[in-house]
């Protein structure tokens, strides 16, 4: 057995440019974050009721990529893919990169890491949850988005909001942070404000923003008029002024304080099976199915061979699967450990057998993950290969 004197090489990401390409374009005209909703319908006779829920238990915001017929209800209900209003087509799945929409939920999860909201773009399979439909064009709907407003202890707590960032958006990163936060934060009561740069700002481009934590006056639209406050009660507590709505302190009452991820990933290994014989020399995906409380996300991933120590230097993708070229008669231990953005980790071990005879059932199936491997240097030995390059997104810093 020679797997320690072999070395593992995992290729680095190349994706990071594609990221930096999307990032914030100053000179971006503004665009209007809602389009104008129909007249709400009376409510439904039928309604299913919210889990139990109190103010101040942390929340969970569902962006769906996925696409989505909804049905129709009022009020909307992310769990059962019905609402009150954009029923009448399909939204068609999000048509940009995996690495786009990484992105965005690191921005999210950035703008949010004060408070008790959970990003995902897995739907749970409990609880309550607002949902992000993030599709559609804002040409086809008129603006980057909308969402049902006016619920100020978010007594529903299972609305759906809308991002148009599609089509032509659809490499915006902070843009589309932007837009899903705004309109979910809409569906829990805020309004928007005058302060121009902040996630409640009626207009926006791909710039950063922030939600505020401080003090603004309530605008009512695009021109900045003074309007009506959604929750004129609560900005009195929070600002003395039933007008003026201080964004953090309204977040911070309704969902505490920041969501701690305490949750490993669960990764399970799809192929190879774990045992499994190949004839020499071998190649082969590794491919997992990977789950956390806040997928996708960038992992960070060990991989290294029998008695060898790991590695001290992890690689960082959001597909933690690899492919395996030329490895050479023997049996070959795998040991692989993914941590998701908390540093919470998972291990998987498995054992592939090599040998010089054919495997009785040859494998038919194609490649799984589309991706070749080129001739290892030198034109010997045999390398791991990264399946999906991956965007490693920059921590965006707050203002
Ligand atoms: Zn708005």
């Amino acid at each position: 057995m020679e797997a320690s004197s072999l070395s593992v090489t995992l290729a680095p990401g190349i994706g990071l440019a594609l990221w930096l390409a999307a990032g914030p374009t100053l000179a971006e005209p503004a665009h209007t974050l809602d389009a104008p909703l129909p007249p709400r319908p009376t409510p439904d006779a039928f309604s299913a009721p919210p889990a139990p829920f109190a103010l101040g238990d942390n929340t969970t915001l569902f962006v769906n990529f996925e696409g989505v017929q909804l049905g129709e209800c009022n009020p909307s209900d992310s769990r059962r893919d019905c609402s009150w209003y954009n029923y009448e087509a399909p939204f068609p799945p999000f048509s940009g990169t995996v690495q786009t929409q990484v992105g965005v939920l690191q921005a999210m999860r950035s703008d949010v890491s004060e408070f008790g909201i959970r990003v995902t773009a897995q739907r749970p399979e409990s609880g309550n949850y607002t949902m992000v439909v993030y599709g559609g064009t804002e040409s086809e709907y008129g603006a980057l988005g909308s969402a049902p407003a006016g619920d100020c202890d978010d007594d529903v707590p299972n609305q759906i909001a809308f991002a148009h960032l599609d089509g032509d958006l659809n490499e915006w990163v902070n843009g589309g942070a932007t837009t899903s936060l705004h309109e979910a934060a809409h569906s829990w009561g805020l309004d928007h404000i005058d302060f121009e740069g902040s996630i409640m700002f009626p207009s926006g481009n791909n710039a950063p923003t922030y939600f505020r934590e401080e003090c603004d006056g309530m605008v009512e639209d695009t021109d900045l008029n003074p309007g009506q406050a959604a929750c004129p009660e609560l900005n009195m507590e929070h600002c003395g002024d039933p007008s003026r709505q201080n964004a953090a302190a309204r977040l911070t009452r309704l969902f505490g304080p920041a969501y701690v991820d305490i949750e490993a990933p669960v990764v399970d290994l799809l192929e190879p099976s774990d045992g499994q014989y190949f004839q020499a020399p071998a190649n082969f995906d590794v491919i997992f199915e990977t789950t956390d409380d806040q997928h996708p996300q960038a992992y960070s991933v060990w991989a290294w061979l029998g008695d060898d120590a790991r590695p001290d230097d992890e690689s960082i993708r959001v597909d933690p699967g690899f492919s395996v070229t030329d490895l050479p008669i023997g049996t070959w231990d795998f040991h692989v450990v993914v941590a998701d953005e908390a540093g919470n980790e998972s291990r998987v071990d498995f054992t592939i057998e090599v040998g010089e005879d054919p495997p009785p059932d040859p494998v038919t199936e194609e490649d799984g993950c589309g991706c070749r491997t080129p001739d290892a240097p030198g034109g010997s030995g045999w390398a791991w290969w990264i399946c999906v390059p991956v965007a490693l997104a920059r921590r965006r810093k707050r203002r």
